[in-house]
């Protein structure tokens, strides 16, 4: 289900010969969308219930993250073309870099979604706000900030003046 072919206008590049690094997906993301049609193009927090189903370790992974109401996702937009460097995501010709969009169609697809917790069961995350397809590899989870995240600089500093 990788998108096969160019749209006008759209640029694909020779992938280097080379791999810089190794990942190992945590699990799998459950979700209502089968196809792209349906897939929102960025999840909301009261879209509709995912889930984050977690291979063996990574439950005991999971203390603490009860704590969170917002959590972020890592996902790897698993059909995604790698080669475009120029793409035209609408179909109305304009185009743009890919570093200027947050197409799924990237040289390393990550996804990532800033989401609702609704509810941990053993290896099962609930959250809502996801815009992947059913079955896309879960990369990570992380807290959207955690108890040992430095506090954001008080205004004044911030100044030049
Ligand atoms: N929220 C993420 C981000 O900003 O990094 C992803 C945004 S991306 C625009 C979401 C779109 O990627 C969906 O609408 C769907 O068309 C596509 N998509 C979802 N899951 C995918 C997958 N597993 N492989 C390839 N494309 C996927």
């Amino acid at each position: 289900m990788t998108e096969p072919e160019l749209r006008a206008g759209e640029i694909a590049a020779p992938l280097p010969d080379r791999k810089d690094a190794h990942l190992t997906f945590i699990g799998r993301i459950r979700t209502p969308w089968s196809d792209r049609s349906q897939c929102p193009r960025q999840g909301r927090q009261d879209g509709p219930e995912c889930q984050l189903v977690l291979d063996p370790p990574w439950e005991q992974a999971l203390a603490g993250l009860e704590d969170y109401e917002t959590i972020e996702v890592l996902y790897w937009l698993d059909r995604s073309r790698r080669d475009l460097v120029v793409q035209n995501p609408k179909h109305d010709g304009r185009l743009f870099g890919t570093f200027a969009l947050r197409s799924p169609q990237r040289p390393n697809p990550i996804g990532t979604a800033m989401v609702r917790l609704v509810s941990i069961d053993g290896n099962t995350v609930t959250v809502r706000g996801l815009d992947c397809l059913d079955g896309t590899p879960l990369v990570d989870i992380k807290p959207d900030r955690c108890a040992f995240s430095p506090k954001a600089l008080p205004k004044a500093a911030d100044s030049t003046g």
